[in-house]
Formats: structure tokens, C-alpha cells, sequence
């Protein structure tokens, strides 16, 4: 099969040296594994710019989703409320997760375009008292908006409330001082922008909103108190660990200190974000979003005016040529995206580029 690089926001294309730390079958009870673990979490917390032991970290078996939904059902009690401020379908998809689990909560929506407005939040809980969580996605990777967090956290934090974020396609590609806004827990995956492989997520947490959790969860293997229980004694895991999936998890962290942490790492993606966004300028493709709030993780593209060709012919087209894009989530327009994270840098940008051109050249 011929292989191409990922331009998807998770799974990503990683290092060939990511890749080979899966070929060890590594014993899960083993010292060395648990303390492979505990590293991984302190990392996480330095990542975070948060410490033991006002924070603490949970790494939680499965996707992103599970780490959602773990964070959700084991947090909110039956006497509690979530507000879900939903711009895209990563928002709407906690929304789904309350509604199953049968949480009380309300959902405010925001057209896909906009971010969640601070202030209609703040009147939002004021109106309502009962509310005593507020949840919020980062980065949407629906549409590629970066929310503004500061903001809402200001809020949500001078009403008492406590605050979650999906901050899955975010972390580690965008600097997020956890401490400093109060967010209480924060969410993200092995296969975002650390660049390992899916398998697992991880929940930085508020070790005091995380102990008042205890006993409030809704299920017995997403029970984020119940597995902090005991990964936080040595570093083993409740149930059977991604062995394979940590141990690169561990080498991609190596790797991102390597190449200069957090500033090196987002710097790189703005930049992959902004030469895209201008070589697709060059060939009449705009942005869904507004340049005031499009992040640098993915975009959302309008086809061109006129266009003849479906998103599929344009995928083989590039896949054909070494990489792979993303078909359009928002609901209201025609639209396909990118995604610039990964081992992705300056060359490939300009190659995928390249290549579209090529393709619309043909397609006239
Ligand atoms: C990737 C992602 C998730 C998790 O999705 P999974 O398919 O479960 O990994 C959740 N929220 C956002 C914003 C994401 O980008």
C-alpha cells in the first residue's frame, strides 16, 4: 500500500521512533512499566503548568470520547447541573453523553462560526442557580474556531462554578496555563498534538473537585475517581493498559521536550496553519472561519466557486500523491478541511498545496 501522511487532527502522522517503541510487550505489573506511568504524569502536569498537589493526573483507557465521558458522568452529581456551551459537534457530542447518562444539564448553542460569548454564559448562571458545572470545547475541530477559554474561565470562576474543558485537539499544540485560569478539568488524548498513537486520553484534574467526586460515578470503568485510586498508588492501572500505545506515548514526550517543549511545538503548527491558509488564499480557497478566531490545529475550507469534482475525487487525488485530508463536518456549507498537526512541517504544506493546485488545474 502506498503510504501518505496524515493531515487529519487525530490520529496524526508520528516519528518512525514513535512507532518502534511498540515492538516491546511490555508486562504491565512490571516496576519499570508502572514507573514509565508515573512519568508520563508528571510530564503532563509540567505541560499543564500545574503541580502535585493542587493537580493531579488521570490517564483513562480508550479515544478522546472516553475521556469525556469519563470526566462527565463521574463529576456531576444527581443533585448538580452542567451547562454545555456547544459551537460544533464535539460540544453537541457532550451533550449526547449527559443525555445518556441521564445528567442534568442544559445546553447552550452557538452557531458554528462564533464563539461561546463569556457574557451570555455569566447571564446564563445567573438565571439559573441550580447550574454547578460549565463544560466547553478548546479547540472545535469541527470547524477549526479556537474558543476562547480566558474568558469563559473569568466567569465560570467569579461564579463559584466548576470548569471542564475538551481541550482534546489543543493540548500540547497550544499553550494552556491550567492553574492560572482555574479550569478544574481539562481533557485531551494520546494521538492529538503530542503526536503518539490512539489508545488512550488524560484528565488533568483539580485533585480537590476530583476527591468530592468519589462515588458520584455512573459507571464502573470510566469512573475517573476509582482509576486515580489506584493509578496514583505506583503507577498501575485498573484494568489492562494500552502497554503498547504508553510506551510511545512516553517517546512522543521525549520528542516534544526534544524539539523545544510547548513554544517550539505550537509555533511550528501556527506556522504550518498560516502558510496553508495563504497558499489556499493564492488559489481562491477561503476559510470557513474568521481569521480573529481560526486556530492552528485545522481549517475548514470553502470549495472553490463553481467547483466539479466531490470530495472524493479530490481525496484520491492527493492521497494518490502521499497525503490524506479530511472531508467537512460544519452542517450549514459545502466544506472540506486540513488539519497541520503531526510530523508535519513547512515542505509538506507547500507539497499538499502543490498538489491541490494540480487538481484544480485539471478540474476547471
Ligand atoms: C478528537 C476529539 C475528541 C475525541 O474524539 P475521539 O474520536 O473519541 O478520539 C473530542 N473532542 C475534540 C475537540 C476532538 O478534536
Amino acid at each position: 500500500m502506498l503510504n501518505y501522511k496524515l493531515l487529519t487532527p487525530g490520529p496524526l502522522t508520528t516519528t518512525e521512533t514513535v512507532k518502534k517503541e511498540m515492538m516491546f510487550d511490555h508486562c504491565t505489573w512490571d516496576d519499570d512499566y508502572k514507573k514509565i506511568t508515573l512519568s508520563i504524569r508528571e510530564k503532563l502536569l509540567k505541560l499543564a503548568h500545574v503541580s502535585e498537589p493542587e493537580y493531579t493526573v488521570v490517564l483513562m483507557q480508550g479515544s478522546g470520547t472516553f475521556g469525556v465521558e469519563s470526566v462527565l458522568t463521574s463529576v456531576i452529581g444527581n443533585d448538580e447541573k452542567l451547562l454545555i456551551c456547544a459551537n460544533g459537534a464535539y460540544g453537541e457530542r457532550m451533550g449526547d453523553i449527559a443525555e445518556h447518562a441521564g445528567l442534568n444539564y442544559t445546553i447552550y448553542n452557538e452557531h458554528y462560526e462564533n464563539v461561546p460569548s463569556a457574557e451570555k454564559v455569566a447571564a446564563i448562571l445567573k438565571e439559573d442557580p441550580e447550574i454547578t458545572h460549565v463544560s466547553m470545547v478548546h479547540s472545535e475541530t469541527t470547524s477549526g474556531i479556537l474558543n476562547d477559554i480566558a474568558s469563559m474561565a473569568k466567569v465560570v470562576k467569579e461564579a463559584g462554578k466548576t470548569f471542564i474543558v475538551d481541550a482534546m485537539s489543543s493540548f500540547g499544540g497550544v499553550d494552556i496555563p491550567v492553574g492560572e485560569l482555574g479550569i478544574d478539568f481539562i481533557i485531551s488524548s494520546a494521538n492529538k498534538c503530542i503526536q503518539g498513537v490512539p489508545g488512550f486520553s488524560f484528565i488533568i484534574c483539580n485533585r480537590e473537585k476530583l476527591i468530592a467526586s468519589k462515588g458520584k460515578a455512573r459507571s464502573l470503568s470510566l469512573d475517573l475517581y476509582d482509576q486515580w485510586k489506584t493509578m496514583d498508588k505506583d503507577g498501575k492501572w485498573r484494568f489492562t493498559s494500552p502497554t503498547h500505545v504508553v510506551l510511545a506515548f512516553a517517546q512522543a514526550l521525549k520528542e516534544m521536550e526534544e524539539e523545544g517543549g510547548i513554544p517550539a511545538r505550537s509555533k511550528r503548527y501556527a506556522d504550518n496553519n498560516k502558510l496553508l491558509i495563504q497558499r489556499m488564499a493564492e488559489m481562491g480557497i477561503r476559510p470557513y472561519i474568521d481569521s480573529a478566531h481560526q486556530g492552528p490545529i485545522i481549517t475548514t475550507f470553502f470549495y472553490p466557486e463553481n467547483h466539479h469534482f466531490s470530495f472524493q475525487e479530490m481525496y484520491q487525488y492527493i492521497k494518490d500523491r502521499g497525503y490524506a485530508i479530511y472531508p467537512g463536518k460544519v452542517t450549514d456549507a459545502d466544506t472540506f478541511r486540513i488539519g497541520n498537526i503531526g510530523e508535519i512541517y513547512k515542505e509538506d504544506i507547500e507539497k499538499v498545496c502543490d498538489i491541490i493546485k494540480e487538481f484544480l488545474e485539471q478540474n476547471k
